[in-house]
């Protein structure tokens, strides 16, 4: 049967995957830009691949390996709190998995690649502005070092493609655009949650709930555990999802990061950063910072994003239920292990809490900084301990506190403030001191508590024989001068929409590459100077 006659737009029963082939892009197929990370270290290439037509045709899915079977699948979810349906692959194909030289497994997947089953109302294509950010912003977390799903080239061409941009009153055509891109696994936890929907589809829900156990979770687990589909296994990985999206959180929070849209189909079951569309990095601190025009009530915040997690983690929960209490597991006499479950998300959620203090510590150079950085290496803090010992432990640190405090007040920029504050010593940050090209902290400097702040940090630094050096040091490790601010992406969008030209895409790419290192050609284009006038003009929705 052709792949493409059977696939119409559809409810789809039963079923985790539609068989689907790519819809190929026709019109002058050109590279805008690739990762060489990606190429070289996830996908073990020769860099100069890029530039073959083979490897272009390959992304814009004209060209399809003889060994792969594209993909769409099939999962749902919860949109801004209401359960949405099928929603599904609606413009991406799975093209399979490729375990790499290192013996890492990433699935490869394009974006932008035409009609599947999950298409609804919508034309399965993706356009170049957003292609365009999800490749700059997926490879910048990355190099921040916050988990993320990987890009490992986009390209574009002539296909139109019509969104809900105007000019003078009439439609504006853009062009169709798809992303290679590369995570440790695509399922979300929509994918669970479409098929715990309905009694007849338990079955499918407990085939791929032991597939994501024997797939995601660690060998010493795995071993631990018997029998092999005990709900123990289930258990352990929802502490993994937890664990892992709640370090997720902390790291956006860390660098200011906000999604955007925080639905349950938008959260990875690998714990990484996927589906970049309305994003953004916090500029002028604001806790209530929203990113995406279309999330009218904030609901996905920079401060609202904590609780979309928790809730979007019950979500996940309840799709597990029906397996947590199976009547097959009453042999052992036990038959609900759902309680189980939500104590875990209660104790997930209090660490949490902990390595969001930790992290924020590290921001200002403090010693209990480097838990935060162990526990992202995987190693093991006493933290159940901690918990139990310090009533406090998971409020924020009161000094970090009066610092995020006055820059909301005072709106100083988050990124810069911290970066200035790292590079600087603290002598030649008294307020008359201050030379211009702090300007971030020149803003905070306005703020009448912003001496005793200064002098709080100082004695705070001496009581935990903290020396200036390595403050800053440590400060400039995790304070990163460069994120990917929106006006950053629209120049380089603008100048690859109107002119084909992706100098300022590939520039950015390389600058983002090394985040927290001061760059000649990231500071003569201003990548660490005040926003221009214009950007406050800029809007990103969920169109793309
Ligand atoms: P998102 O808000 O980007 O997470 O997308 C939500 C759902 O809409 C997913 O199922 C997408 O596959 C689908 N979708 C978004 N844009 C399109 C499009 N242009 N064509 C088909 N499906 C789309
Ligand atoms: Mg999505
Ligand atoms: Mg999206």
């Amino acid at each position: 049967l052709d792949p493409i006659l059977e696939n119409y737009v559809r409810l789809v029963k039963n079923a985790i995957f539609s068989i689907v082939l790519p819809t190929p892009l026709e019109t002058e197929i050109k590279l805008i830009a690739a990762s060489q990370d990606v190429i070289k270290n996830i996908l073990d290439l020769d860099p100069s691949v890029t530039e073959s037509k083979e490897f272009i045709e390959f992304v814009a899915g004209n060209k399809i390996l003889e060994s792969c079977a594209p993909l769409a699948h099939r999962y749902g979810g919860h949109q801004f709190g209401v359960w949405a349906g099928q929603l599904g692959d609606g413009r991406a194909h799975l093209l399979g998995e490729y375990v790499n030289r290192k013996g890492e497994r990433w699935e490869l997947q394009l974006k932008g690649s035409g009609k599947s089953p999950y298409s609804r109302g919508a034309d399965g294509r993706a356009v170049i502005r957003s292609s365009i950010r999800e490749f700059l912003c997926a490879e910048a977390m990355h190099f921040l070092g916050v988990p993320t799903s990987r890009v490992a080239a986009v390209v574009c061409s002539q296909d139109p493609v019509i969104r809900d941009r105007f000019y003078d009153g009439n439609p504006q055509t853009e062009r169709a655009a798809v992303v290679l891109r590369l995570a440790p696994t695509w399922f979300r936890f929509g994918s669970l949650e479409i098929l715990a929907k309905n009694y007849d589809e338990w079955e499918t829900l407990k085939i791929l709930a032991k597939y994501l156990t024997q797939t995601l979770l660690p060998k010493e687990v795995l071993q631990s555990c018997q029998p092999k589909d005990s709900p123990k296994l289930l258990l352990a990985l929802i502490e993994q999802v937890a664990e892992g999206t709640w370090k997720l959180a902390v790291h956006w929070e860390a660098v200011g990061f906000v999604h955007g849209v925080l639905n349950t189909d938008n959260l990875s079951l690998g714990c990484v950063t996927i589906d970049y569309g309305p994003f953004g990095f916090v500029e002028a601190y604001n806790p209530h910072f929203i990113p995406n025009t279309s999330d009218s009530n904030g609901r996905y915040s920079l401060k609202g994003q904590w609780h979309a997690i928790d809730w979007d983690l019950q979500r996940l929960v309840n799709a597990l239920t029906p397996l947590l209490c199976s009547d097959e597991s009453d042999s052992e006499g036990e038959d609900d292990f759902s309680d189980e479950a939500r104590q875990i998300l209660e104790v997930s959620s209090q660490k949490a809490l902990i390595w969001k203090k930790y992290a924020f510590c590290g921001k200002l150079g403090l010693p209990s900084g480097k838990k935060w950085i162990d526990v992202t290496k995987g190693g093991s803090t006493n933290m159940e301990e901690e918990l139990l010992e310090d009533d406090d432990a998971s409020s924020q640190d009161e000094l970090v506190e009066t610092l995020l405090n006055m820059m909301e007040e005072t709106q100083s920029d988050f990124t810069m403030t911290f970066r200035q504050l790292g590079e600087e010593d603290l002598n030649n940050l008294y307020p008359e001191k201050l030379p211009d090209h702090l300007w971030a902290l020149k803003k905070l400097s306005e703020h009448r508590n912003y001496q005793s702040f200064l002098d709080a940090y100082r004695e705070r630094l001496m009581s935990e024989g903290v020396t200036e050096e390595e403050r800053k040091k440590t400060m400039q490790e995790v304070n990163p001068c460069y994120v990917l601010r929106n006006w950053m992406a629209e120049e380089a969008i603008k100048m690859a929409e109107t002119e084909d030209d992706f100098s300022k895409v590939r520039l950015l790419l390389d600058v983002l590459s090394n985040p927290y290192e001061r760059q000649k050609v990231a500071e003569e284009a201003g990548y660490s100077s005040p926003s221009p006038v214009w950007a406050s003009c800029i809007r990103v929705s969920c169109s793309s």
